[in-house]
């Protein structure tokens, strides 16, 4: 089964960023190679809230550049849910314009079963996708 794999340091990251972002949610794009995610690249969010998250299409434009730059692909786009689940949301099925790019919800909640979550959201429907910690 395909699965997700994302360096010890970059899980950490992603939970410092969602914790940082509290009480709003964060966001960012995840690049590397097939799904092996090699680096983060933090994004601000336009709405500054709690529930939704939106990339600027300038800024998602400069990151795409860097992106094929350093000859690296989009594996994912991330951000948290600083309340409740970190499933997607009815608005995150809608917004999921990008259906190879998985989506990565983080938890920045200390009794969260699972901080880093990722899906394939395609046509609306909803996929986990397994992430596994690596070294
Ligand atoms: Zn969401």
């Amino acid at each position: 089964m395909a699965t997700l794999r994302l360096p010890q340091r970059l899980y950490q990251t992603l939970l410092e960023e969602a914790r940082r972002n509290l009480p709003n949610e964060c966001c960012g794009l995840l690049a590397g190679h097939g799904l092996e995610v090699e680096r983060i690249f933090r994004a601000r969010s336009a709405l500054a809230s709690p529930t939704a998250y939106e990339i600027r299409p300038r800024e998602l434009f400069e990151i795409f550049r860097t992106l094929r730059a350093q000859k690296l692909e989009l594996v994912g786009i991330y951000h948290s849910h600083p309340t409740g689940d970190n499933a997607p949301s009815a608005r995150d099925r809608e917004r999921a314009y990008y259906p190879d790019a998985a989506y990565l919800i983080v938890s920045p909640r200390q009794d969260a079963p699972q901080p880093v979550r990722a899906f394939f959201i395609r046509e609306g429907g909803v996929r986990e996708l397994p992430v596994e910690v690596v070294a």
